[in-house]
């Protein structure tokens, strides 16, 4: 069924795309048949985050088969999923938002279901891999850092890297008002959502091409995250530091007395080499975290463009429909090297 589409869809579909040329035929063949299915107006726009291979002209392409529901924003480089995301919701019309990858891990046939829990009256969907299919450290590693971020932040996100998730229109507006230079989308809108619930899905192995997070790309989104919800984790710094002084100060008496009733003390001298090298670790890891969060501050504070949309390919009626409120401000920032 085909459903006449019209300037403000119903359904905005965001996608982040950065090397994904082996994949994006594989992705249009299930996404389209899924969203026409639906029988509502809908959108989809993609992203493309600087990608370097041939992704540019196959998203060309597809938007001349259905310039209708198309539209694609090109970046001029890289500024990661992240930006990417923020820069669909800047040009989305909808009153549902949808993101998901563009591995084909989310399966986009979830998207109705994604899209029936909003029309029950809740402006948050996120949700739940069935089975995760990635490799095992990255699973374990996700679960933990998924712990953690349940303990030091109050946002209450069951699988917080699944990027499969609906906001509603009152959230993206918020989110659209954000400056953030380092952010992590599901985490940010979940602070606006007024009510938000999960839905279980199914999760797939990426259909072609590779991962593109590195470990070290990984540890900074992670670091994006603690950082941009939490001060836990300098608070913790403080209490440790105050736990340590007190400590090394009874031992200091404990020392000075054996020194006066025992004599002077010689062994041990690898015992305190170990300990001193572990709090050497300790005290790097303090400043460095600092670091995580003056380095952020000092981005936020020279407000460069967060991102720099090059072109949008969308049709002329597009151009003519009014963005939607608040789409102008914000935008600091600096590229994902
Ligand atoms: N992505 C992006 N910019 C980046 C890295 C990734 O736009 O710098 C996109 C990528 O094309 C994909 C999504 O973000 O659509 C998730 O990336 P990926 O599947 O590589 O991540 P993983 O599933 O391994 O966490
Ligand atoms: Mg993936």
């Amino acid at each position: 069924m085909t459903v006449p589409q019209i300037a403000h869809p119903e359904v905005s579909v965001v996608i982040p795309i950065y090397n994904e040329q082996a994949g994006l035929a594989a992705l249009f063949a299930r996404l389209y048949p899924a969203l026409d299915q639906l029988g509502t107006s809908y959108e989809i726009i993609f992203v493309n985050d600087g990608s370097r291979d041939n992704s540019v002209s196959i998203l060309a392409e597809q938007f001349r088969k259905r310039p209708d529901v198309t539209r694609v924003v090109l970046f001029n480089g890289n500024y990661g999923q992240h930006m990417a995301i923020l820069a669909g919701f800047e040009q989305a019309r909808g009153d549902i938002m949808i993101t998901l990858d563009a591995d084909l891990q989310n399966p986009p046939e979830e998207i109705g279901n994604l899209v029936a829990k909003m029309r029950e009256g809740y402006d948050y969907v996120g949700s739940i891999r069935r089975k995760r299919q990635d490799v095992a450290w990255r699973t374990y590693a996700s679960k933990a850092m998924n712990r953690l971020r349940e303990r030091i932040t109050n946002i209450k996100i069951t699988d917080q890297g699944n990027m499969l998730r609906a906001y509603g229109r009152n959230v993206i507006d918020l989110v659209n008002q954000c400056a953030e230079v380092n952010t992590f989308v599901p985490a940010l809108a979940y602070r606006f959502a007024r009510n938000p619930t999960e839905i279980v899905v199914e999760h797939e192995e990426r259909a072609a091409g590779e991962s593109k997070y590195s470990l070290y790309s990984l540890i900074r989104l992670n670091f994006d995250l603690v950082t941009g919800f939490s001060l836990i984790p300098l608070q913790f710094y403080s209490m440790l530091g105050m736990a340590m002084s007190f400590v090394s100060a009874l031992l200091v008496l404990v020392l000075l007395a054996r020194r006066l009733f025992l004599g002077a003390e010689a062994e041990g001298v690898f015992t305190l080499f170990a300990i001193t090298f572990f709090f050497m670790g300790v005290i790097l890891f303090g400043i460095g975290l600092l670091g995580e969060y003056v380095g952020r501050i000092f981005q936020q504070v020279r407000a460069r463009p967060r991102y720099v949309v090059q072109t949008v390919l969308q049709q002329k009626e597009d151009l003519q429909s009014p963005a939607p409120s608040g789409a102008e401000k914000r935008r600091v920032g600096r590229p994902h090297e």
